[in-house]
């Protein structure tokens, strides 16, 4: 499925298969998830690394010799960067992104650098375990600049937010879910997954918060996030793309309350939550598309048609 033009529709088209590189992977697709940033790119929010391209970087694949691997969004850094040399490859100046610059994985074959492929735990179906590839993964990373925060608010219930519930749940967190105001669906879906409490974004929870994760693209979150943390609190922009951020009284940050945002992924992050998801057990909610039906997956997560996670299967 090629992305030609953004803001254009995917298109399905035959393509040479593609030819690894040395230290490159060719993989047989099993599953692809469909992340916020898949649509940011389709929409033109985000720029494309280049045109034609494949989107797609949450993939779960076979190797030539049957081996299954993961495939994330971080799909290289150079290691040699100040970034790199501290443990910071999420940031590395020469990174190449999944689905961005490098072609993804909405297509039956990809290829990808080996170092980089993730080991899948057995107990998770490849439906299951594509979501946790970059929804999951970001969650994880924004999860983890909470600190030990026990009122855990999440703006945006989606495939992320829905995931990383059932972890934070699992720590003995409480989870404080936040949806679009009228969304009764979404806030009995988080309930479901342990949501101590679930409401509008415009509501005021029962409770101070210790620290909010921001996943919805919209920038007005940010001071109702500030506004729901206690002093001494956290708030995660967790998404690639945001609205702008409307300007807010300094009296929403004072009293040593944190905003900071949280970009991609290292592989540290990816082994510690695929090692974690068995355990939790993470259980991904997942609507499963046709590989051809891309564009109506992109639809459907544009205007909120389904709880969890999208998956294409070739
Ligand atoms: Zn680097
Ligand atoms: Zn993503």
């Amino acid at each position: 499925m090629l992305l030609r033009e953004p803001g254009r529709p995917l298109q399905a088209a035959t393509v040479p298969d593609p030819v690894p590189e040395p230290g490159q992977l060719l993989l047989q697709v099993s599953a692809c998830g469909v992340c916020r940033t898949d649509l940011h790119l389709r929409d033109g929010e985000i720029e494309p690394g280049r045109l034609p391209l494949i989107l797609g970087h949450q993939i779960v694949a076979r190797t030539e010799d049957g081996r299954r691997v993961g495939v994330p969004w971080l799909g290289f850094a150079d290691g040699t960067c100040r970034y790199c040399a501290t443990g910071r490859e999420n940031l590395c100046v020469a990174a190449r992104f999944t689905g961005r610059d490098i072609d993804g994985g909405f297509a039956q074959l990809t290829v990808a650098d080996e170092r980089f492929c993730l080991a899948l735990p057995e107990e998770l179906s490849d439906e299951q375990a594509a979501p946790l590839l970059c929804g999951g993964l970001i969650g994880w990373r924004a999860l983890s600049m909470c600190g030990d925060a026990t009122r855990l608010g999440m703006y945006g219930f989606g495939s992320a937010a829905h995931q990383i519930c059932q972890v934070a749940v699992h720590q003995g967190r409480e989870v404080y879910a936040f949806t679009r105001p009228g969304d009764a669906g979404t806030q009995a879906f988080a309930r479901s997954l342990g949501a101590a409490w679930a409401g509008g974004s415009d509501a005021e929870p029962p409770a101070q918060l210790d620290a909010a994760l921001i996943f919805a693209p919209a920038g007005a979150l940010v001071p109702a996030a500030l506004r729901a943390v206690a002093p001494g609190g956290t708030v995660v922009c967790a998404g690639i793309h945001m609205s702008d951020i409307p300007s807010f009284p300094y009296e929403l940050l004072w009293h040593e309350r944190t905003l900071r945002s949280v970009a991609n992924l290292t592989r540290a992050d990816g082994r510690e939550l695929l090692t974690l998801a068995p355990a939790v057990p993470i259980r991904t909610t997942v609507t499963t598309y046709p590989l051809q039906e891309a564009e109506r997956a992109l639809d459907d997560l544009r205007a909120g048609r389904f709880d969890g996670a999208a998956v294409l299967v070739p």
